[in-house]
């Protein structure tokens, strides 16, 4: 089947570039015939920098609007661009297709999945790490793994292997959601902390109380969210990726940073809707968004 990539930026460039030149057809569906017009003028290609060396990789680009139906879809938008994006291809998915959502938090997923029910959506979480060093142009910065899963059925996706040939590093697992809420708990425990105290991750443990106060609350909202296992021992994590990641600056301080909008709804933002949802009192939890939103809004970033 076709890869049809929805969002070239940085991961879906990745993911792109491995699989062309593995070999697989691959499609990049862009926003729209400016976007295009532009990937053509730089010769209808993708450069995948990786350990320092620059290779160009040449791939076939549409915008939303192509009539070519979707069997299988990757999007690679941020959260709060998925909905949209996918809307715009709906009609074209094929009965049964495929659909694989990339985006980091919660939230997105389900927003997704409701607008296209006769779809298989997939989740994945990613420890991959890759930058636009400019338009059409990424860097493999971190290897790492993705998980995918599909919470309402077991059954291992079909495109694993393609997967495998093209040195995507990955992993079928039936607990996605266990590691998506892992991941976000991990999330608000470490990145608005970095942002507000202008600090890479490592620093944080100059913050020990502050940390823990938000483990403890984390802790009993993954377990109200009936995800006790995600809940396991999660400050001991938090320290051991403050230690491991010690010297890195956080995805939300790298937006913040470079003045782009965070995916905050998606992580922090979810986090505190679910404890309203769960009667779950988490007092620290929603200081700290409130301090957050503020401090985007001062720098004229979205709170949203
Ligand atoms: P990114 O570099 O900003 O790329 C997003 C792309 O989506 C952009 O190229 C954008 O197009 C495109 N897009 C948005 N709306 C669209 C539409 N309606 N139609 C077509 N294309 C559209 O973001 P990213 O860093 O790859 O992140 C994607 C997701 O992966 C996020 O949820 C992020 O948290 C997650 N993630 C990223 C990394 C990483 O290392 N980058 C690692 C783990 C997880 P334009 O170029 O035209 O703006």
């Amino acid at each position: 089947a076709i890869w049809h990539i929805l969002g070239a930026g940085s991961l879906g460039s990745l993911w792109a570039a491995r699989l062309a030149r593995a070999g697989v057809p691959v499609r990049l569906v862009l926003r729209n015939a400016a976007r295009l017009q532009a990937y053509q003028a730089n010769g209808g290609c993708l450069t995948l920098v990786e350990n320092g060396v620059a290779q160009p990789i040449f791939i076939s680009a549409q915008t939303t609007d192509s009539a070519e139906p979707i069997e299988r879809l990757l999007v690679a938008c941020k959260a709060y661009d998925a909905e949209q994006a996918v809307a715009q291809v709906a009609a074209r998915l094929r009965a049964n297709a495929e659909v694989i959502l990339l985006q980091n938090g919660l939230g997105s997923q389900d927003a997704v999945a409701a607008c296209i029910p006769h779809a298989r959506c997939i989740f994945a979480s990613s420890t991959e790490g890759a930058f636009r060093e400019s338009d059409w142009r990424v860097v493999f910065a971190g290897h790492g793994y993705t998980w995918l899963g599909d919470a309402r059925e077991p059954a291992p996706a079909t495109f694993l292997q393609t997967l495998h040939d093209s040195g995507i590093a990955h992993e079928w697992t039936p607990d996605i959601l266990t590691r998506l809420w892992r991941k976000l708990a991990l999330n608000c425990a470490i990145n608005p902390l970095t942002v507000l105290h202008d600090c890479r991750n490592g620093s944080l443990q100059d913050h020990h109380c502050e940390v823990a106060t938000l483990c403890v609350e984390l802790t009993d909202l993954l377990e109200r969210c009936g995800q006790p296992v995600a809940a396991q021992d999660l400050h001991t994590e938090v320290q051991r990726v403050i230690k491991a990641t010690a010297a890195n600056y956080s995805s939300m301080y790298q937006d913040v940073a470079n003045g782009r909008r965070t995916e905050i709804s998606y992580l922090l933002g979810y986090a505190c809707a679910a404890a309203l949802r769960h009667r779950c009192a988490v007092p620290h939890l929603q200081q700290l968004q409130t301090r957050l939103t503020t401090h985007l809004a001062s720098k004229g970033l979205r709170t949203d």
